[in-house]
């Protein structure tokens, strides 16, 4: 069965989209630690991150740099914190978290957002960014 991250891609399951490659994509986390909280996945279904072939997962990092720089700009932070975990949706994908405190990286507070602030949110960061 398809991923939920797969329905995304196929647009099934809509989202707050940020950028999109012909092999990658970029969209606001719909539960996210920080404002901006960003996943970035390969088109590609696979679980595990180190299970990627090689050339996906050097392209995946080179998205989410790309991804990062934007969102570095679009959120005002102390930097953008990197992490991959993958016990929720087995679809790879790096969690791209504003930091201003260490609790923004623990997956334990959260922040809510309405529809017009993700929306606005995904825009801005879009407009930094430069594939
Ligand atoms: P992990 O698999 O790394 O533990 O966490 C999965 C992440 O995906 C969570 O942060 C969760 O909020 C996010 N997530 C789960 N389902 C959806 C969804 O349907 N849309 C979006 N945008 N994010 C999701």
């Amino acid at each position: 069965m398809a991923s939920i991250f797969t329905k995304i891609i196929q647009g099934s399951i809509p989202c707050y989209k940020v950028a999109e490659t012909d092999d990658f994509l970029a969209f606001l986390d719909i539960n996210p630690n920080a404002k901006g909280h960003t996943l970035c996945i390969p088109k590609k279904e696979v679980d595990k991150l180190f299970d990627l072939d090689p050339e996906t997962y050097t392209g995946l990092m080179e998205f989410s740099r790309k991804v990062a720089l934007a969102l570095e700009k679009a959120v005002p932070c102390k930097r953008i914190g990197m992490s991959v975990i993958g016990l929720e949706v087995p679809h790879v994908h790096v969690h791209l978290i504003p930091l201003n405190h260490m609790e923004d990286i623990r997956f334990v507070q959260k922040v809510a957002l309405t529809p017009e602030e993700f929306q606005a949110l995904a825009e801005t960061i879009a407009k930094h960014y430069r594939g």
